[in-house]
């Protein structure tokens, strides 16, 4: 659906031109993008004059025919005077040697999960080890880690990461306004990107993992598009239709060229207290078949593990809680596998 309505929404706008440049208002023009969330679409459009008067007519006549889009609630517009004729430059700068992405096509199948205890299980392994919390519709990193307070700047006016379990934390919901209803976010989302690596004072990492928000919208791509990175993984449960929205993460990758390290089948199976059976509550195999057919490397699988869930609400990650856990052994095989796979590119 929200493929549809961006497409939908450039067939409009790409009938306008920017007075000056003459260059339609087009993705591939690099001077519009969309975000559709929920009913409502934030639109940014990227002007070559200070002048605004200019553009209020086009604005106008582009909020009036996408809000006869079925499916539109609301329209909001946003104008930037920064021209930016090229592709976007890899303009995100960061001393980490690999950044890694962690992705979904939908929410709820466990990305954040994942991206805290895997950069928890980098860190056992004697990295040094960022976690970068850009999910912009519910940033969960904080708590998952055990994260109550707020950043502060240094000197520099750079933020300085908060550290728990050894890995240093940002978090895109710290810089956000919280009471702002994610509609209202959109216009914000792109600087708070852009503060999230630049801000920042990282220092060296070995590892910059990133929570992404779920989906393939315009902060995924803005994401992938402006960072260096080093590849992505994506989370799927086994379920078709988490599959269906994973495929379009991976097709997403494979169009900007960034490399997919794998996919993780999570809530693959859940053992049950009495008769210690294994139930596929999501389907089997869903994930290791797709995975086969994308030509994609299989990371492995995590079940469902209540205390998993428990210990995260508590701000425990389990590699933390219990690193003999046969599940703590499975993020550890994971970070192994992936840190081998970056260093065997690397070489
Ligand atoms: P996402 O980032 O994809 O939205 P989360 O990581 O926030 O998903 O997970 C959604 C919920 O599911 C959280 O409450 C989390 O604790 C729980 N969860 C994730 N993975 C598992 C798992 N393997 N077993 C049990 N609960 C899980």
């Amino acid at each position: 659906m929200s493929d549809k309505i961006l497409s939908l929404i450039y067939t409009f706008s790409k009938k306008f031109a920017d007075p000056k440049t003459k260059l339609a208002f087009e993705p591939k023009n690099n001077n519009i993008s969309a975000i559709f969330r929920d009913g409502n679409v934030n639109i940014f459009l990227q002007v070559s004059n200070e002048e605004i008067n200019i553009y209020k007519d086009i604005i106008k006549l582009l909020k009036t025919n996408i809000e006869q889009i079925p499916g539109v609630l609301s329209v909001n517009i946003a104008l930037t005077s920064e021209v930016n004729k090229n592709k976007p430059d890899k303009k995100f700068k960061i001393k980490a040697k690999n950044i890694i992405a962690i992705a979904s096509g939908k929410g709820g199948v466990g990305k954040s999960t994942f991206a805290v205890n895997f950069a928890i299980a980098l860190k056992s392994l004697g990295m040094r080890v960022g976690l970068l919390d850009a999910d912009i519709y519910g940033p969960s990193v904080p708590r998952m880690m055990g994260i109550s307070k707020k950043p502060e700047m240094n000197q520099n006016k750079k933020l300085i990461p908060i550290e728990n379990y050894g890995v240093k934390c940002m978090s895109i919901g710290f810089i956000l306004d919280n009471e702002a209803p994610t509609i209202w976010r959109g216009p914000m989302v792109m600087k708070a990107l852009e503060q999230m690596f630049n801000g920042v004072e990282w220092g060296e990492l070995d590892y910059l993992i990133i929570d992404l928000p779920p989906g393939t919208g315009d902060a995924q791509l803005t994401l992938a598009q402006s960072s260096k990175l080093s590849g992505s993984i994506v989370i799927s449960t086994p379920q078709e239709v988490a599959l269906t929205d994973a495929r379009k993460g991976i097709n997403m990758f494979k169009k900007v060229d960034v490399d997919i390290l794998g996919i993780i089948e999570n809530m693959s199976y859940f053992i049950c207290d009495s008769c210690n059976e294994k139930h596929y509550i999501f389907s089997k195999d869903g994930v290791i078949k797709e995975a086969e057919k994308f030509r994609v490397p299989f990371l492995g699988n995590i079940p469902i593990n209540k205390r998993l869930r428990e210990q995260s609400d508590k701000g425990i990650p389990i590699l933390i809680d219990n690193p003999e856990d046969e599940l703590s052994k499975k993020y550890l095989l994971i970070a192994k596998k992936i840190d081998e796979m970056v260093n065997f590119r690397h070489s």
